[in-house]
């Protein structure tokens, strides 16, 4: 039997793709091997968010080539898809799939295996790009799974090489979802993360939006509860807010991008919200949901973004009443406006900005924390700790718990009772399973919880 190895970079939608693939090439008879162990095909599935994105997949790609001699190595991905010659000139790789391939590997790798040679490039362009479906799970538990509902992204905010990498919006036709659910149930998944490029822009085939795809799983009633990912601000609508605050399936959590509090900064970005607009938003979910988590995604160190720029962001973020912020450091991507833009921002000036918002959101994540003291939460055990004698999970609202239970504990929805928040640490308890995620607060029997101390790297 042929022996391929994955390794994937990158965001969760690429994993949900690679355990796509992996599927694939199972039932195709292959024997999935660690990456690092003697294959036949390696696949590499990479990612071109920044210019650190890029150097970490050659060296994986390098790696491959030294741990895997003689294998077929594929390398797939958004990084393929837009540097096929920069991957061409490491030497030795055997063929390069652009994103549109990866629906058609298995078929693609056998032929080109026969072929021989290399490296082959198989990158087409997005012409009339269709949609491929992929769910996975997380590979810290096996409690959580990520669905894919949409891909790409018509936008064209002036950092983002997205569009070009993946291609225009495009969506899981609405009548493949009760499949997907059905086997996400049978696989005994108590939490599935609905994923996209851009997830808000949902639109089916035959016109179904996110909304829609919300309202059916409130009918169907799935056996796990469902979290969103990220959803541009502008696509955060009452409509949407309100279903979410009067669901118990699912979760009392948004992840909203921001990029940058400066009204310029936002307009040079070409994004298509205003400050005003975003704290709107957030506002209207928290008067709604007060125990809604709210998580914003940030970049540090866009072309223009004086010392103003940044306090003004600053301001706005430590106004807000959210959970955490990912900062991110801005990098020039070939092809983008922004990478041609004047007022290039020195690259350690980016880094201790990114750096000050991190210790930002370590300080919001813990003034969450203290803000859900004392309320009942619901929890999915995932990781246990045999050394404490403990689990950790998530609650709904995205707050990490720990709690001792014996190690027989079923991996069900319990309630939890947060307890304590010490230098980082929530201490909780917990008691009684929640049959089918919809239980009324039941009483809980006390005991310590323990949350691992917040990251401020
Ligand atoms: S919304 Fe903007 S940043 Fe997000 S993927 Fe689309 S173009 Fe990129």
């Amino acid at each position: 039997m042929p022996r391929v190895a994955f390794y994937t970079l990158g965001c969760k939608l690429n994993y949900a793709e690679t355990s796509y693939l992996r599927q694939q090439f199972e039932k195709a008879g292959y024997t999935v091997v660690p990456f690092g162990e003697r294959a036949d095909v390696v696949l590499i599935n990479t990612c071109t968010v920044t210019e650190s994105a890029d150097a970490e997949c050659r060296k994986i790609i390098r790696r491959a080539l030294r741990s895997a001699p003689g294998a077929f190595i594929g390398v797939t991905g958004c990084y393929a898809q837009l540097n096929a010659e920069e991957i061409a000139r490491i030497g030795g790789v055997s063929a390069i799939f652009g994103n549109q391939e990866k629906g058609f590997l298995v078929e693609l790798v056998e032929r080109l295996r026969q072929m021989g040679g290399g490296p082959h490039v198989m990158v087409s362009p997005f012409h009339s790009p269709c949609f491929t479906p992929a769910r996975s799970a997380d590979d810290d538990s096996r409690t959580r799974a990520f669905l894919k509902i949409q891909d790409g992204c018509s936008y064209r905010c002036s950092f983002c090489t997205i569009p070009k990498a993946r291609g225009p919006s495009r969506s899981m036709p609405f009548e493949q979802l009760e499949e997907h659910i059905r086997a996400l149930e049978e696989a005994g998944y108590r939490e599935v993360v609905l994923t996209g490029v851009n997830l808000g822009e949902y639109r089916a085939p035959t016109g179904e939006r996110l909304i829609d795809v919300l309202r059916f799983l409130e009918r169907r009633r799935p056996s796990f509860r469902v979290r969103l990912s990220s959803l541009e601000p502008n696509l955060v609508t009452p409509e949407l807010i309100e279903l979410v605050a009067h669901s118990e399936l699912i979760c009392p959590h948004f992840h909203i991008p921001l990029q940058s509090g400066s009204p310029e900064i936002l307009r040079r970005m070409r994004r298509r919200y205003t400050v005003d607009r975003y704290r709107r938003v957030v506002d209207l979910i928290l008067e709604r949901i007060p125990h809604c988590a709210i998580g914003v995604d940030v970049l540090t160190g866009f072309p223009g973004e004086t010392e103003e720029h940044f306090a003004a962001t600053y301001r706005f973020l430590e106004e807000l009443p959210i959970a955490y912020i990912h900062a991110f450091t801005y990098s020039e991507r070939e092809g983008t406006p922004a990478a041609t833009m004047s007022g290039r921002v020195p690259i350690p000036v980016r880094r201790a900005r990114t750096h000050r918002l991190r210790q930002l959101s370590d300080r919001k994540r813990r003034e969450f924390y203290r803000r859900n003291l004392g309320t009942l939460r619901t929890v999915i055990p995932e990781v246990y700790d045999a050394a404490t004698g403990t689990w950790e999970g998530w609650t709904e609202n995205y707050i990490r718990v720990r709690f001792a239970s014996p190690p027989t504990l079923p991996r069900e929805p319990r309630k939890v009772r947060l307890l304590q928040l010490d230098d980082g640490v929530v201490l909780s308890c917990s008691e009684d399973p929640v049959p089918d995620l919809v239980d009324e607060a039941e009483p809980v029997t006390p005991c310590v919880v323990l949350l691992p101390v917040l990251a401020s790297a």
